[in-house]
């Protein structure tokens, strides 16, 4: 009895990503490499997996940590993970190789997280993001935070709203924590069953919470800004003054904190308001202490953000910019004479720079044509029998009627595509 073929798909809360999404993915990334690059940010790489240990120092409490991990035993019964985020890499690789400081860097690459998938939400989900190692000075949260705005606006990105607060320092949080702990004891029983048992061990992470009932009461609770130091207040304060001063607008939100345990002092998000709220969030971050330390680093303060690719052109949809670049080919050779001749034009050309591409098989005249069209060639290279006796070939404007079709000797036709390329540079 003949077996059944299984037909596989991607797993769920996965995708492929296909040449014709490619073009502007590669061209969100490379956006971003430039922006960075330009701030003196150098790339960094890390593995897509590590120990679990360094991922289980972002906080023991987290859902990343305990809910959504990919961890798994390897064969030689090591517990490893795949990373869930880049800030904990980033500070395993500065204290495992000790850079100068500030050590500016950036990264792009997927991620993994247990979640349930929805729109815009995904188990691998890819991130570009940047970090700062080794300064306390405020203006460097400046400057991520800029760094953020700057690609978001060169991607065309219009209805953003940045938020951004501040949790202080140590003694700030820890003060701000009690308070907040006390106040959510008081009124515990309005607070949702499923958040109740945050309270006494994280209470900072019931402000985290998107259920209506806990919302009602975290509404009325105390409010980290009547808890910052003078030196914190400081801090947010000339954040604000360079946020102003390079004219990024902002909001605060004296509710916004971050699921992660390392954060302090500043803390931001950007939403788009083209999005619909479950999915808003294009990217965050905001300032740690403590996290190079806890990976045995020395104590070392870092300010850093990660932003979803996938978001932030599920935005660029929404606001309808950030179109995909033009990838076809320059050129398409259709060869009726055995195929000999698009083998060796094609290499010519692109030995120029000018893209080009053929068809194969030794299919008909019409075919190849088609196949032409279909590539959206701008020009159609073509050999005939007469054109391969004469040493010469057809050059057809695919698109638009001027100038549709000429012979050229076939020694030009490289030279004259790159005349008609710097011709039509502006097109
Ligand atoms: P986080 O590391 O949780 O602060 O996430 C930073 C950004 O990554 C978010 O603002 C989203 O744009 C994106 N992101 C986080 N988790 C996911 C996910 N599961 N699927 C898609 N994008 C995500």
């Amino acid at each position: 009895m003949a077996t059944k073929v299984q037909r596989f798909q991607t797993p769920i809360g996965t995708h492929d990503l296909l040449p014709q999404a490619a073009g502007r993915w590669n061209a969100f990334q490379e956006l971003f490499a430039r922006e960075a690059n330009l701030a003196n940010f150098g790339m960094i790489e890390t593995p897509i997996f590590e120990h679990l240990g360094v991922f289980r120092r972002l906080g023991e409490g987290t859902d990343v940590v305990t809910k959504e991990m990919y961890d798994f035993l390897d064969k030689g019964d090591r517990q490893m993970a795949l990373r869930p985020e880049k800030t904990a890499s980033v500070c395993r690789a500065f204290a495992q190789h000790r850079p100068t400081t500030p050590w500016k860097v950036w990264y792009s690459g997927p991620f993994f997280r247990y979640e349930a998938p929805q729109a815009g939400r995904l188990r691998q989900f890819h991130q570009v993001g940047a970090e700062i190692l080794g300064s306390d000075d405020p203006d460097v949260d400046v400057e991520v935070i800029a760094l953020a705005a700057r690609v978001l606006a060169g991607a065309g990105l219009r209805q953003n709203l940045l938020v951004i607060n501040s949790m202080g320092d140590a003694e700030s949080r820890q003060r701000f924590a009690e308070a907040l702990q006390q106040f959510l004891r008081d009124n515990l029983d309005n607070v949702d069953p499923a958040d109740r048992q945050k309270v006494d061990a994280h209470p900072l992470r019931v402000l985290d919470s998107k259920r209506d009932a806990t919302r009602e009461v975290t509404a009325r609770a105390p409010q980290v800004a009547d808890f910052l130091t003078d030196a914190a207040t400081e801090h947010f304060g000339r954040v604000k003054a360079g946020l102003d001063s390079l004219a990024i607008s902002y909001t605060v939100e004296p509710r916004l904190v971050r699921g992660l345990d390392y954060y302090s002092h500043t803390l931001f998000e950007f939403q788009s308001q083209a999005l619909v709220t479950a999915q808003d969030a294009l990217g965050g971050g905001g300032r740690y202490n403590g996290l190079v330390k806890a990976l045995g680093g020395p104590e070392t303060p870092g300010v850093g953000f990660a932003m979803g690719i996938e978001r932030i052109l599920l935005a660029c949809d929404a606001e309808q910019t950030f179109v995909a670049p033009d990838a076809s080919p320059v050129a398409f050779v259709v060869d009726v004479t055995g195929g000999e001749n698009a083998r060796d034009l094609t290499f010519e050309l692109r030995d120029l720079g000018v893209s080009a591409d053929r068809a194969f098989d030794q299919r008909s005249m019409k075919a190849q044509m088609k196949a032409a069209d279909r590539s959206g060639a701008h020009w159609a290279v073509i050999v005939g029998q007469d054109e391969a006796a004469a040493g010469s070939v057809t050059l057809r404007n695919m698109r638009g009627s001027a100038d549709p079709q000429r012979s050229i000797p076939r020694t030009d036709i490289g030279t004259e595509l790159l005349r008609l390329l710097a011709a039509h540079a502006d097109d």
